[in-house]
């Protein structure tokens, strides 16, 4: 099937068009996302490249054959600087602009000076391809994340693209001097390569809409599970966390521990030094406990100056190593506003899941009892709870607990008995 070729480049110039406008208005809505205005100004002259080359013949060749392909070039090197502005903070604007400054002048050689189609075609043909390879470069490795469906989607279409540029200059080259070289002839190939021009604009784009949808969903994400002052887990998204991990303890018969945590007497930093140093405060000693902790436990912000950890597959005594350095680091940690120099200490309640009896709201009444044991007993200290003894008794102070840092503390005998029963 041979298509009209003009036809499907007007149409290209035209859907390539509305894209730009379209991408134009959404940049105007969102300019917190970088990238998306510069999506649309590619749109916009690459369309206007197009009627230039579809109106060849009919205006004079600076137009069409020059300004034509030198627009489609500028276009290909905007597309670049969209997706490198999207996903990270370089532009690349120098290697661009030298791009397009060599592309345009051999190009003008090769129109006004010593006029060569293939040349010509060839030339477009191989810059098309080095920007296209160079959007799925950047789709794939930039911004240090994992590349995602829809950038793969992206990265896909534009290595089809440099692909066919590839395929267009080793046919062009074959038939070098061939002087008979037709850009609206209807051939099979021709009808190929411009249907995959005027579906690679909507594929494109469509993945660009996604990535922006997938940036925002990113946003909500972070906006619903990140606590905005310390930057860590808020006390919802730990609530899920814990709750699947009682799941995965009780399925794989694993220990998991859990810790609370509290400042003391927190509230004198706020008095003393003022709620600005307070806050800071609190997110040092966040970066200070996360330095204590393994790569697989998580850190959240239960509320105020109260901090909980997820210890998966941590038996107890693993569990009180780690609150005790979480503790020591605390204390060794030293805070300065103005001319003074202060330090803050946590108390921490400590508590190992019970297979057969926990869920989440008995794992946290554990910790909190602990916590509490905790500041009774002079703060800055880890009381463990000990989950075995203290099922089934009936009121909270009869736990059996240990206290880590205070080895002077006895245990309440009285509950020992009561187990023995
Ligand atoms: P305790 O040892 O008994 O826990 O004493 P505390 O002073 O830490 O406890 P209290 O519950 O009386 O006070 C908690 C303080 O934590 C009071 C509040 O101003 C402070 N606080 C809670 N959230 C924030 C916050 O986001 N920023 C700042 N700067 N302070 C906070
Ligand atoms: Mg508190
Ligand atoms: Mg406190």
């Amino acid at each position: 099937m041979n298509l009209d070729i003009k036809t499907i480049i007007f149409l290209t110039a035209i859907s390539t068009l509305i894209i730009g406008v379209s991408m134009f208005v959404t940049s105007v809505n969102y300019p917190q996302i970088r990238g998306i205005k510069k999506w649309a100004y590619a749109c916009g002259l690459q369309g206007a490249g197009w009627i230039l080359m579809g109106l060849r013949g009919s205006i004079p060749d600076l137009f069409s054959i020059y300004l034509g392909n030198v627009l489609i070039i500028f276009s290909a090197a905007m597309f670049f600087h969209s997706i490198a502005q999207f996903k990270t903070e370089k532009t690349y604007s120098y290697f661009l602009i030298t791009l397009i400054g060599i592309f345009s002048a051999v190009f003008g050689y090769f129109t006004f000076i010593e006029p060569h189609f293939v040349v010509r075609s060839i030339l477009t043909s191989s810059a098309a391809a080095v920007l296209a390879v160079g959007c799925a470069y950047l789709l794939i490795f930039a911004g240090g994340k994992r590349p995602i469906k829809s950038e793969w989607v992206m990265a896909i279409g534009f290595i089809t693209i440099a692909f066919a540029a590839v395929i267009r200059c080793i046919d062009l080259a074959v038939y070098f001097d061939d002087e008979i070289h037709d850009l609206f002839a209807a051939d099979i190939g021709h009808s190929a390569i411009f249907t995959l021009f005027f579906a690679s604009i909507l594929i494109l784009t469509y993945s660009f809409t996604l990535m922006i949808n997938d940036r925002f969903m990113d946003e909500i994400m972070r906006l619903a599970t990140l606590d905005p002052l310390t930057e860590i887990y808020n006390r919802g998204a730990m609530e899920t966390l814990v709750k699947k991990e009682i799941d995965r303890a009780k399925r794989y018969h694993l220990p998991m521990s859990f810790l609370l945590l509290d400042l003391d007497h927190f509230k004198r930093v706020n008095d003393t030094f003022g709620h600005q140093t307070g806050d800071v405060t609190l997110r040092k000693i966040v970066s200070a406990a996360a330095e204590a902790l393994r790569e697989h436990d998580t850190i959240a912000r239960f509320g105020g100056e109260e901090f909980t950890v997820l210890l998966p597959d941590t038996d107890i005594a693993s569990a009180e190593r780690v609150a005790e350095r979480i503790r020591k680091m605390v204390e060794s940690t030293k805070f300065k506003s103005g001319t003074s120099t202060f330090s803050v200490t946590v108390s921490i309640g400590l508590a190992t899941l019970d297979r057969e009896t926990d869920d989440f709201e008995s794992l946290v009444r554990r910790a909190d009892l602990g916590l509490y044991k905790a500041k009774q007993t002079g703060r800055n200290r880890t009381v463990a709870v000990r989950n075995r003894e203290s099922r089934g008794r009936s009121g909270e102070e009869n736990g059996s607990v240990s206290f880590l840092s205070d080895p002077t503390f006895q245990l309440p005998l009285e509950w020992d008995k009561d187990q023995a029963d």
